[in-house]
C-alpha cells in the first residue's frame, strides 16, 4: 500500500466552482476575491479580510505593517515553519527565537519578556501544528511592552483558545491555503484584521502599491504582485462552505489515530492543552523516545510505503539560518528537542479507517525492531531479566 503524506478534499462543487470562472473573463482582480474575503471574514469573526497569494506573503505584508524595518527584533518560536522566521528577514530585522512549552510544542509565554530589548517591535505567534498558543500571558507583555502581536494561524483555521476564534486574538493574523492545509485554494492566503487603515494598507501593499481609490497606475508605496486569482480565490469559497465537514472530517481521523496509538508502547500522542477549547488538526505528529528510534522508524516506514517527515525541524538549525548567523545547537533545549524526536506520520481528511490501520500496524513493528537493532545488547538483558 502506498499512502500520501496529504491529501487536500475536493468535491465535484470545487471542480464546477473553478470552471465556472474559467468561462468568465475575469482571472484576476474580478468579484470572487472579494465573495472569498468576506465569507471569510465572517467565518473568523474579524472586521477585515484581504486575499493574497501565499501565508507567506501575508506574513510579509503584517510584518510591514507592524512598522518593522532594519535593526528591529521580532520574538518568535524557531520551531515552526521557515516562513514565519523569514518574513522578518525580509524586512531586514532580526527574529529573536524563544523556547518551546516542551508539551504543546507552542512558544513558552514565560520566556517571551526576558528577550525583550530596545529593538524589539512585534511578536510573531504561531499556533503549531493546530493548537492555539498559550497567547494571553503573551498579549499582556506586549501590551505593557507597546509591542505589535501577529498570529501566524496558517496551521489552524478554526481552533479556538478559551472559546475564542483564533485569527482574533491578536492585531493581525494570517491563514494559509497550501493543499495540505485545512482547506485549500492550490496556493494562498488571508490577512484578517479588525484595523481599517491596515486592511487598505494590505490591499494596496498587494497590488503593486497602488492606493485603492487611486487610478490606475499610480503607485503610492513599494508594493508587491501578492494578488490572489481567481480560480483560487472561487476554490477557496467552495472549500470554506464545506468548512466545518473538512474540519470534522479531520477530527475523525485524529480520533482514529488517538485510539490505536494509545496501544503502542512508545509513542506520545498530541498533546492537547487546556486553554485549546477547539482543535483544528492540521497534522497529526507523535513523539518518539529519541532521534535514533525515529530516524530508524521514518525509514522502516518509508520502505512500506509510509512517508513520514521530521516536523519541525527548528528553524535555526536550518542550514541557511545556520550559515547567516553562526549560531550552533544548545540555546533552544525543547525545540532541538522537539526537532530530534517529532514525527508527523500521514494525514488528511479524506484518509480511508484502513490506511490508518496500515500506518498504525507498521508503527508498531518499526518501533519494536527499532529496539531491536538500535539496542540489542540491553534489550536482551531486559529479556533475560523477564
Ligand atoms: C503553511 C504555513 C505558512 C505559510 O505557507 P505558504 O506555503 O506560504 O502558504 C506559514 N507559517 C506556518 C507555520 C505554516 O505552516
Amino acid at each position: 500500500m502506498q499512502i500520501p503524506m496529504s491529501a487536500p478534499d475536493i468535491t465535484q462543487a470545487e471542480i464546477e466552482a473553478v470552471m465556472e470562472v474559467l468561462c468568465t473573463p475575469h482571472l484576476s482582480l474580478g468579484p470572487r476575491v472579494t465573495q472569498f474575503e468576506e465569507a471569510f471574514a465572517a467565518y473568523v469573526g474579524a472586521k477585515y479580510a484581504v486575499a493574497v497569494n501565499s501565508g507567506t506573503s501575508g506574513l510579509h505584508l503584517a510584518v510591514i505593517a507592524a512598522g518593522i524595518g532594519a535593526g528591529d527584533e521580532v520574538i518568535t518560536p524557531s520551531f515552526s515553519f521557515i516562513a514565519s522566521a523569514n518574513c522578518v528577514l525580509y524586512e531586514r530585522a532580526t527574529p529573536v527565537f524563544v523556547d518551546i512549552d516542551p508539551l504543546t510544542g507552542n512558544m513558552d509565554p514565560a520566556l517571551v519578556e526576558a528577550a525583550i530589548s530596545q529593538r524589539t517591535k512585534a511578536i510573531i505567534v504561531v499556533h503549531a501544528f493546530g493548537q492555539p498558543a498559550d497567547i494571553d500571558p503573551i498579549l499582556a507583555i506586549a501590551r505593557k511592552h507597546h509591542l505589535v502581536v501577529i498570529e501566524d494561524a496558517c496551521e489552524a483555521l478554526g481552533a479556538q483558545y478559551k472559546g475564542r476564534q483564533v485569527g482574533t486574538l491578536a492585531d493581525v493574523a494570517v491563514f494559509a491555503f497550501y493543499p495540505n492545509k485545512q482547506m485549500t485554494t492550490g496556493e494562498g492566503g488571508m490577512i484578517v484584521t479588525d484595523n481599517a487603515e491596515w486592511a487598505a494598507l494590505f490591499r494596496s501593499l498587494r497590488n503593486q502599491g497602488r492606493d485603492v481609490f487611486n487610478a490606475w497606475l499610480n503607485h503610492t508605496r513599494l508594493g508587491y504582485n501578492y494578488r490572489m486569482d481567481e480560480m483560487s480565490a472561487a476554490l477557496g469559497l467552495a472549500q470554506l462552505r464545506r468548512i466545518d465537514e473538512l474540519l470534522a472530517r479531520r477530527d475523525a481521523v485524529a480520533a482514529l489515530y488517538n485510539d490505536q496509538l494509545a496501544t503502542i508502547p512508545g509513542v506520545d500522542r498530541p498533546y492537547i492543552a487546556e486553554t485549546t477549547t477547539r482543535m483544528s488538526w492540521f497534522v497529526y505528529v507523535i513523539r518518539l523516545p529519541n532521534g535514533p528510534t525515529r530516524d530508524y522508524l521514518m525509514a522502516y516506514l518509508q520502505e512500506q510505503g509510509i512517508p513520514s517527515r521530521p516536523y519541525f525541524t527548528p528553524i535555526h538549525l536550518q542550514p541557511f539560518y545556520q550559515q547567516t548567523f553562526f549560531r550552533g545547537r544548545g540555546d533552544l533545549v525543547y525545540s532541538e528537542m522537539a526537532g530530534e524526536t517529532c514525527l508527523a506520520i500521514p494525514f488528511s481528511g479524506v484518509m480511508q479507517p484502513e490506511e490508518i490501520d496500515y500506518v498504525c500496524e507498521h508503527l508498531r513493528a518499526g518501533l519494536e525492531r527499532a529496539s531491536e537493532s538500535l539496542w540489542p545488547a540491553p534489550r536482551a538483558r531486559i529479556n533475560s531479566l523477564r
